[in-house]
């Protein structure tokens, strides 16, 4: 009988586990939030994540139940365990990815590599760390911010003074508690953080078994327009030696502590002191290795297949030396992929043109464009001309 794996969420992620679905002979199984989901093609079940009861008739179709983002809530995650079915990753780890203050805590006590931080409750806390560190900080949201959606860099509390008020109102609903994983102390803040001088920002993959295999793709250069990542460069170029070294040790040591099973992606800062920070860990395939698809020996997606299933991790060798990855941002104002198809792909023969199957819309990813090559210039021209077809 064929391996069946569920995917909570009918994302562009669900939809890329499919090809590698069916080359492996698994049965891939989502629940889409609804109709028209990137994923849909594989959709098994409708249903709102929220809903306990939903989720657990939907786990009972399959072996295996992983994600296709972090956003399950931990008292429907813990049911799913109660119930005996195998969850990857486990309530624990991702407890970590969603919430950056229990995140910055949880890394901080293992005493890996962070940027300066505080959990600010007002702005008087926000005053003081300002004041710390020179005036200018970042703060983000500890939940629920995505693509750069709930962080800002300010210079005054008055800033964030929308984001207070709606933690203060979220504080009075006190349904939220039983859902927290945050440490009474924290309780309801923001997460102040220094605005890290970085030189550029890289991100280390790696995928780790339940029972402990755990295998690194190399370290990747991702480049961010408006906090959404717009190109990544595999392997991030000059990191041979010491900053692959350093970003794949922290990474393997992030899956191994938190216990992360499942393909794990650490975003990092490389710093102008030539320090190695983590910003943000996302414990699932990363936008930052759709590169592997059409780069390396195994991709990502496949990898997250057998690693959740607990089979052997495939090879994370790259086909060539560079592979560049260009997202497809917004996509046509008039709304017309296809009708961009036959120039492009007449342009770009050797071009990997991946689409979600989601309307253009301004800012959305709705499709990414590979291509790999020696050369990295050659290759990151060749690779923004073919996804330039598909802007205005
Ligand atoms: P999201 O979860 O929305 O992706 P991130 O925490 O990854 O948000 O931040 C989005 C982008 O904002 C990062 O890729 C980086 O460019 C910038 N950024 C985030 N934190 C910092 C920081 N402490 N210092 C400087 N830039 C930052």
């Amino acid at each position: 009988m064929a391996l069946r794996v569920g995917v909570i969420g009918g994302g562009q992620l669900a939809r890329m586990m499919v090809p590698a679905a069916i080359e492996l002979g698994i049965d891939i199984r989502v629940l889409a939030e609804g109709p028209d989901m990137s994923a849909s093609i594989a959709a098994t079940a409708e249903g709102d994540y929220h809903d306990t009861a939903t989720v657990l008739a939907f786990a009972e179709t399959v072996d295996v139940v992983t994600f296709d983002h972090e956003h399950v809530p931990q008292h429907v995650l813990r049911a799913l365990v109660e119930a005996g079915v195998q969850v990857h990753p486990g309530p624990d780890a991702l407890a970590v990815a969603q919430d950056k203050i229990v995140m910055r805590t949880r890394l901080a006590e293992l005493g890996l590599p962070v940027p300066d931080w505080a959990a600010v409750r007002d702005a008087d806390e926000l005053q003081q760390f300002l004041d710390a560190h020179g005036g200018r900080v970042v703060v983000k949201t500890a939940r629920g911010g995505y693509d750069g959606k709930g962080v800002r860099v300010v210079d005054s509390p008055d800033q964030v003074e929308d984001w207070f008020i709606a933690l203060a109102e979220l504080g009075a609903d006190a349904t939220r508690s039983a859902d927290t994983a945050r440490s009474a102390d924290t309780g309801d803040a923001l997460l102040a953080e220094e605005l890290v001088s970085f030189t550029r920002e890289l991100a280390q993959s790696v995928a780790r078994r339940p029972s402990g295999e755990i295998v690194a793709w190399p370290v990747v250069e991702s480049v961010q327009a408006d906090g959404v990542c717009a190109e990544v460069i595999a392997p991030a170029p000059g990191s041979a030696g010491r900053v692959a070294d350093m970003a794949e040790s922290i990474a393997v040591r992030v899956a191994e502590e938190l216990g992360v099973t499942g393909v794990l992606a650490v975003e990092l800062f490389q710093t102008d002191d030539e320090r190695i920070l983590i910003n943000e860990l996302a414990m699932r395939p990363h936008n930052t290795g759709h590169w592997s698809i059409d780069g390396a020996t195994t991709s990502q997606f496949e990898q997250h297949l057998r690693a959740v299933l607990d089979l052997p991790l495939g090879a994370t060798g790259m086909h060539d030396e560079v592979s560049v990855m260009i997202n497809v941002l917004g996509g046509p104002s008039d709304g017309d992929l296809a009708a961009r198809y036959p120039a492009a792909l007449a342009e770009f023969p050797d071009a990997k043109f991946h689409f979600y199957g989601k309307a253009p819309r301004p800012g959305r990813k709705v499709g990414h464009v590979t291509v790999t090559g020696d050369d990295v210039e050659d290759v990151v021209f060749r690779a923004r001309a073919a996804a330039a077809h598909f802007d205005d």
